[in-house]
């Protein structure tokens, strides 16, 4: 059996179309275009052009972007006063601050600083904990793109067995939230976890949120398993090679003979989340509009 290769580029494209499109009916509705506001403290090159990346995509979804680079040495009361004026700014929609922030600031300050209904990361504890209670909240983008995947392959995900390989914040334990909500039977797995492999062979559904490259082993997956490896490892540079491969926590080529459908490293989860993060935008946009959030989103 080979594998069908979940292409989540193409997910990224269909929905960021999508979001687009709602962009300019909201646009009309409400009179402005919805809003994302993007923090980053520091000049690591590679945040800033993730940054700017996320810049481009949201004016492309006809939305406005609002970004603000800002130094290393930042004072935590500056950043806070920033967090404090995009909350009451109307044309923010959502805030989102890259993390980790350098080491002087109280990262977990400033996440509480944000105004959860603007919070389209989903890392406030409002929103934590509004997921867990099954209310309406804003979900942690990487493992609500893993989910709506999971929709466009399963009329209904009732009864599956999913396991979680990874407890983040932002990526195991919301995912495995979601996946209880969908009523799968969920396991999370993690580093004390004993005989993972035993835990797999069971899981019609194994989302690998870990950071090991190729930790999971083609053999230990179920046959006709859905595999969302969320993984984004580089490897050593070759001889000569500047750059290392990027590879996830799923062993690819070995498991691509095995189960039913698997993302591929990279090209699969990682393409989706700056789409979900407009998604994400749109539906605050609605809400903080008081307007209905439109279907299928
Ligand atoms: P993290 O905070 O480092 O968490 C890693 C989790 O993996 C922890 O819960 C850890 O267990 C568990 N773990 C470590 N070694 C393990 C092992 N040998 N067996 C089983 N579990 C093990 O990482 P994260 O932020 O969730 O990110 C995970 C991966 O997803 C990374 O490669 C990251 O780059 C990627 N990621 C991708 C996106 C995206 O696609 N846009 C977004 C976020 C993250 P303990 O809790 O016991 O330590």
């Amino acid at each position: 059996m080979t594998a069908t290769r979940i292409d989540g580029k193409a997910f990224a494209a269909a929905l960021r179309e999508r979001v687009g499109s709602h962009a300019l009916d909201f646009a009309s509705k409400a009179g402005r275009k919805p809003g994302l506001a993007v923090v980053l403290v520091g000049e690591d090159p590679a945040s800033q052009v993730y940054v700017r990346s996320k810049g481009k995509a949201t004016v492309a979804a006809n939305m406005e972007s609002f970004e603000h680079l800002l130094p290393a040495e930042t004072t935590q009361t500056d950043l806070v006063a920033l967090v404090e004026k995009l909350n009451a700014d109307p044309s923010v929609d959502g805030i989102l601050v890259q993390l980790p922030l350098p080491g002087h600031l109280d990262e977990k300050a400033v996440i509480a600083a944000i105004n959860p209904d603007k919070d389209v990361d989903g890392i406030t504890p409002t929103n934590a904990g509004r997921l867990v209670l099954g209310m309406d909240a804003h979900i942690s983008c990487t493992p609500l793109g893993c989910l709506l995947m999971l929709r466009e392959i399963y009329d209904d995900l009732s009864g599956l067995d999913a396991v979680v390989v990874g407890r983040s914040i932002l990526f195991g334990k919301p995912m495995a939230q979601l996946l209880l909500a969908e009523n799968c039977t969920v396991t999370m797995a993690h580093s004390r976890t004993r005989n993972l492999p035993d835990l797999l062979r069971r899981a019609d559904i194994v989302v690998a949120a870990v950071g090991v490259p190729n930790l999971i082993r083609g053999e230990w997956l179920k046959r006709g398993a859905v595999i969302l490896d969320g993984g984004i490892n580089r490897l050593e540079p070759a001889p000569g090679a500047s750059k290392g491969r990027l590879v996830g926590d799923v062993a690819f080529d070995e498991a691509v003979g095995h189960v039913r459908a698997i993302t591929p490293v990279p090209g699969g989860v990682g393409a989706t989340t700056i789409a979900v993060l407009l998604r994400n935008t749109l539906v605050a946009a609605h809400r903080n509009a008081g307007l209905a959030v439109p279907e299928g989103i």
